[in-house]
């Protein structure tokens, strides 16, 4: 905000306003005062001047009367310089001039001694005229050649008709004025004064008004301007106005930060909800604009918040308008995405599901993403393998059957051939048997319901044992075993039963994966002092790389009808992967192709007694 500048504020205005209203009462007080006190004044200088002329004028006629005959005698001189003096005595003043003046208008004596000259000549003054005709006021003001205002005052002499002459009075009104220029200088000395306190008086008082005011502007702004923890308190003083306006904003303002960090804490905890989603959540504006986009949703997408803000939803999505479109107007508003990100190999299946929301007179969208792919291979994997399941039981059954139909057909005739075709489909039954176990135990150890019976084993003769359940296979195809036990491996409290299934189906893939004259070798050892490690190494056929990773899929052959050929089910290594996980230890298996495979489990010595 702009500041403002001091003679713009409020602050003075109110003092230019007390200033002007002093100004205006003491100007009229002052005017009043004066013209009043110089009328009384001059009326009262004037009045002096009159009674002292009359005065003058009465104790001048008793002179008059005697000198009247007798004018030029001494009687008569003597008897003016008499009255000379006593009109000096008692009326002489420097600033008037006093003449006794006789009925024809001449001069017989005057009170200003640089006058004297006058003496005996006419004074021929309008108002001498007038006051030797009998007229009794006359008077005049005038201002002199030396700028002195003056007055003249005639007043006849003697009683009735006959006038013996006139007293003329000439004074000066310097005093009367001088006292008034006096006044009026105290006058406006004490105006200014006044009003110099006054203006004191009023940055101290306005600003009782106006710092409230300033410090209320100085938290709006602050507010107006976002910064909430702006915090100045209105110092509140006295219970009028503004200290009414001072408390309520100040409660105001109270109540606005309390409702702010309480709209903080929501969008906090808003804000920790969305980022803490398992789901990913994008929500738009009208415009179908990308608004909010949270963790999740980044990281499923693999996109940064700063590209996505603000870009349409459909274009993230990688979905067209119209199809958006649809999808809004359809009733299940959800569809499948399949996400090809640079780094993974599968695609990513996600399910986005959008809600249209219509708050404020705005529509926006929701859409949720969630990351289905583990659900989605789940399915994948249910459907391939029961897909598997049947295809495994079909095989066995159509030559069951086809065998039967030969038998039927007439082959039970003939007791060679029949033998031979019963002996094929009570092959083709055991397999059925084997891969129905094999299923059933699978579906066991998958639902955890198998029990393991620990017991204390020793590893040496048990590795034994399994080469001598293998002796004649091993002889028939002239491959040599050798067993290879470390000093320190002890003995082990394992499920036998289930470990030894786990052996038989290495070394019986061993052996049928590995060409006459081959070399088996069954290794066991101590890893980190409390794990045991047991191998079953073979330098058969070996398996090729892309197969390594899907080899302990259920029905997962490298060769389909080599691996049929020989009796196997293709589940032997994925029962063996969970009877070693159910014995809490993991199964790994490198092989190279032509060179041969090595297939290592892990036991651990101290196992949890669990349920399997
Ligand atoms: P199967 O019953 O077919 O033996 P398994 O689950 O035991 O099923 O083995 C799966 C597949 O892994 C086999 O079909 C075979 O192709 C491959 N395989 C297992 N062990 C070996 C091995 N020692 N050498 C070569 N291939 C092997």
């Amino acid at each position: 905000m702009k500041p403002i500048r001091f003679f713009q504020s409020i602050q003075a205005k109110l003092i230019i306003i007390y200033l002007l209203m002093i100004l205006v009462a003491l100007q009229l007080i002052g005017v009043y005062f004066i013209k009043t006190l110089e009328t009384s004044l001059k009326n009262e200088f004037i009045e002096n001047r009159n009674s002292q002329a009359q005065l003058l004028a009465q104790y001048a006629e008793t002179y008059l009367t005697e000198n009247q005959e007798n004018k030029n005698s001494d009687t008569a001189k003597k008897s003016y310089a008499d009255l000379n003096d006593f009109v000096n005595g008692l009326f002489a003043t420097s600033k008037a001039e006093i003449q006794i003046i006789d009925a024809n208008g001449a001069v017989l004596t005057t009170t200003r001694p640089t006058n004297q000259s006058v003496v005996n000549s006419k004074n021929t003054q309008t108002e001498v005229t007038r006051a030797l005709q009998g007229i009794k006021d006359n008077q005049r003001l005038f201002t002199d050649f030396d700028g002195v205002r003056k007055i003249i005052i005639a007043k006849p002499i003697g009683s009735g008709v006959k006038v013996l002459g006139a007293v003329y009075i000439i004074a000066s009104m310097d005093d009367v004025y001088k006292t008034l220029t006096q006044i009026n200088n105290f006058f406006i000395s004490g105006t200014l004064i006044a009003l110099a306190l006054t203006a004191g008086l009023g940055v101290i008082l306005s600003s009782t008004i106006t710092n409230p005011i300033k410090a209320i502007t100085r938290q709006a702004t602050a507010v107006a301007e976002g910064r909430y923890e702006y915090e100045e308190k209105i110092r509140v003083v006295g219970e009028d106005e503004i200290g009414q306006l001072g408390n309520t904003f100040n409660f105001m303002m109270e109540r606005l930060r309390e409702a702010l960090s309480l709209n903080e804490e929501e969008k906090e905890k808003l804000a920790s909800i969305l980022s803490n989603m398992n789901d990913g959540l994008i929500a738009t504006d009208d415009h179908g604009r990308i608004m909010v986009i949270n963790r999740r949703a980044k990281q499923i997408l693999q996109v940064n918040e700063d590209t996505t803000l603000g870009m349409p939803l459909g274009e993230l999505l990688g979905m067209p308008q119209e199809k958006m479109q649809v999808l809004e107007g359809t009733e299940d508003h959800s569809t499948m995405l399949h996400l090809y990100h640079e780094a993974e190999e599968d695609p990513l299946f996600v399910k986005v599901t959008y809600t249209t929301i219509h708050s404020k007179g705005s529509t926006g969208t929701i859409a949720v993403l969630q990351d289905v792919t583990g659900q989605e291979k789940l399915d994948q994997a249910r459907r391939e393998f029961v897909a598997n399941v049947s295809h495994e039981l079909r095989t066995p059954l159509t030559t069951i059957k086809s065998y039967l139909e030969a038998l039927e057909d007439g082959a039970l005739e003939e007791p060679q051939l029949a033998g031979k075709f019963v002996n094929v489909a009570r092959n083709e039954t055991e397999r059925m048997i084997r891969l129905v176990t094999d299923l059933l135990q699978l579906s066991r150890l998958d639902s955890k319901q198998a029990i393991l019976s620990k017991v204390t084993t020793d590893v040496t003769e048990m590795l034994e044992e399994v080469a001598d359940r293998f002796s004649f296979q091993l002889e028939q195809r002239m491959i040599a075993i050798e067993i290879d036990v470390e000093k320190h491996v002890d003995e082990i409290m394992l499920d036998r039963d289930r470990i030894d299934q786990v052996l038989d189906n290495l070394v019986s893939n061993a052996i049928k994966y590995t060409p006459e004259g081959g070399h088996i070798r069954i290794h066991a050892g101590r890893r980190e002092s409390s794990v045991l490690e047991i191998s079953v190494q073979d330098n058969g056929i070996g398996i090729p790389r892309k197969d390594l990773s899907r080899i302990f899929e259920r029905f997962y052959r490298v060769d389909k009808a080599r691996s049929r050929n020989m009796g196997g089910t293709g589940l032997g290594l994925s029962i063996a992967r969970e009877i070693v996980k159910a014995h809490g230890g993991a199964i790994q298996l490198e092989s190279e192709l032509g060179q041969g495979t090595r297939v290592k489990f892990t036991l651990p010595y101290q196992q949890e007694e669990a349920a399997v």
